[in-house]
């Protein structure tokens, strides 16, 4: 970060550096940056940046206003009482109250443990670090320096012991054993020389066919997704079934000389969740083109099998198959193991009461009739009814908040924690069994991955669990219950 502020500032002529609010500058510097009136600055700036505390021209209010009168004058347009009602038509949560309630729910049964949070967090500040009074400009930099000192380990420690062969070999056999498939190298023109193709079989037949491309290279788009190049579709023609193709994308480090390309845990946890998309649109048995796959799965359901497979990244009897040192060929050490356990349960009820407060908010304000009117006041009353951490009265948080104004989580901002309480719940039929149960893997992928789109989401997930979801395992996981 200190070669690209600076960079930035002599490319416009000028000695020291150059600190924007954008998210690589900003969240490590309120991370790392020691100058307390620094962070303050930073942190002014940002939580009022698009606001009436900044330039006019800049303040997003009246567009705010427009958006939420407009959205609610189509919602009535055509026959709902709300946007958040019309929002939630093609999805899974049937009604703006069940999604209050669910966030509420699981707000009130974070709050305990974000309470504990909160106080580890200000009882270390007084003792370690000399601030005995916490602003919110402390919060990032104070939880940092208490993480650093509970769980002293770093990524690149865990990276030595995954090489990605080795992890792709594991994930394999993992799917293999669950979903009674077989993946193997197959013949396909590929984009690029790192690509590499698979048959996906069953019983000797092929079913359908999976690109991976796994490393970040120039020119090629950050991030990392699965898509589909095909569907699974009877052709209404004659012409015959054609099977479903996927493209797993990633940015991996690639490999240096000869040695294997290596993998954090971060990026074990991307390719499972990636390999879970595109488990629900190679196995689909749906033949029809619009709820074939992940085509027609309701929106807050898409993540169920993703983030489901992501849970897999945290069994001991995966990650000890799955690793082996690059040079040395040792399995993961258990004691790393359990730091890394811990460190993912550190401030998740933070986390967790965060997201409800972010949720509730978008839900009320795409549900209340006059919410447009009083955007800052329904923040005030969300933040006042969940939050754990007090916010100084000039932020304006919304006024940011794109996920709700640039249209695509608009009413839909719950659905992170939805499909985090739906695949941790799905996924605790794997706990019950044990994680290489080929019984329960085979319901999962009848109940849920062959039949994508095809009947509402719910139904599926009752006819995997037996009943229908419940927020303890997340909870569990989250290490809060
Ligand atoms: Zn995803």
């Amino acid at each position: 970060m200190r070669v690209a502020t600076r960079a930035a500032a002599e490319a416009e002529g000028r000695s020291g550096h150059k600190l924007t609010l954008h998210a690589p500058v900003y969240r490590p510097l309120m991370q790392y940056a020691t100058d307390r009136g620094l962070r303050e600055q930073l942190f002014r700036a940002h939580a009022t940046r698009a606001s009436e505390h900044g330039p006019a021209e800049l303040d997003n209010s009246p567009l705010m206003r427009e958006l939420l009168e407009l959205r609610h004058e189509e919602a009535r347009l055509l026959g709902h009482a709300s946007y958040a009602d019309l929002s939630l038509v093609p999805k899974m949560a049937e009604s703006p109250q069940r999604v209050l309630d669910f966030l509420r729910d699981l707000a009130r049964r974070a709050r305990a443990q974000a309470l504990a949070d909160r106080e580890a967090m200000q009882a270390f500040a007084a003792r370690e670090l000399g601030l005995p009074e916490l602003q919110a400009w402390d919060h990032a930099f104070v939880s940092e320096k208490l993480k650093q000192a509970r769980f002293a380990f770093g990524s690149d420690e865990v990276r030595q012991y995954f090489t990605e062969p080795r992890v792709l070999d594991g994930l394999f056999r993992l799917i293999e054993s669950l979903f009674d498939v077989s993946i193997r190298p197959g013949q396909a023109s590929v984009w690029h020389d790192s690509v590499r193709y698979y048959d996906v079989e069953r019983a000797g037949e092929p079913i359908a066919g999976l690109y991976l491309d796994l490393h970040a290279r120039n020119g090629k788009e950050s991030g990392a997704w699965m898509d589909e190049v095909r569907q699974r579709w009877r052709r209404p023609d004659g012409s015959g079934l054609q099977l479903p193709v996927a493209h797993v994308i990633c940015n991996f480090a690639p490999p240096v000389g000869d040695q294997p390309a290596l993998l954090t845990h971060d990026d074990l946890i991307t390719l499972f969740h990636e390999f879970g998309h595109a488990l629900h649109h190679v196995l689909t048995r749906v033949d029809e083109l619009a709820v074939s796959g992940i085509a027609g799965v309701e929106w807050d359901a898409v993540e169920l099998p993703s983030q489901f497979m992501e849970n897999f990244c945290w069994e001991w009897d995966v990650l000890s198959r799955l690793s082996g040192h690059g040079l040395t060929g040792a399995a993961l050490p258990r004691e790393l193991f359990d730091k890394m356990v811990a460190a993912r349960h550190f401030q998740s009820a933070l986390a967790m009461v965060r997201h409800c407060e972010y949720g509730l908010l978008d839900m009320r304000l795409h549900l209340e009739a006059d919410a447009a009117t009083r955007i800052d006041a329904v923040a005030d009353d969300v933040r006042a009814e969940v939050a754990v951490l007090p916010m100084p009265p000039f932020h304006r948080f919304a006024h940011s908040f794109t996920h709700l104004f640039d249209g695509a989580y608009a009413a839909g901002y719950y659905g992170y924690a939805w499909a985090e309480v739906l695949s941790a719940d799905a996924y605790s039929a794997f706990e019950e069994a044990g994680p290489f149960d080929a019984a329960t893997g085979r319901r999962w992928r009848e109940a849920v991955l062959e039949v994508g789109g095809s009947r509402p989401a719910l139904e599926s997930f009752i006819a995997f669990r037996g009943r229908e979801p419940r927020l303890d395992a997340l909870l569990r996981h989250q290490g809060i219950a």
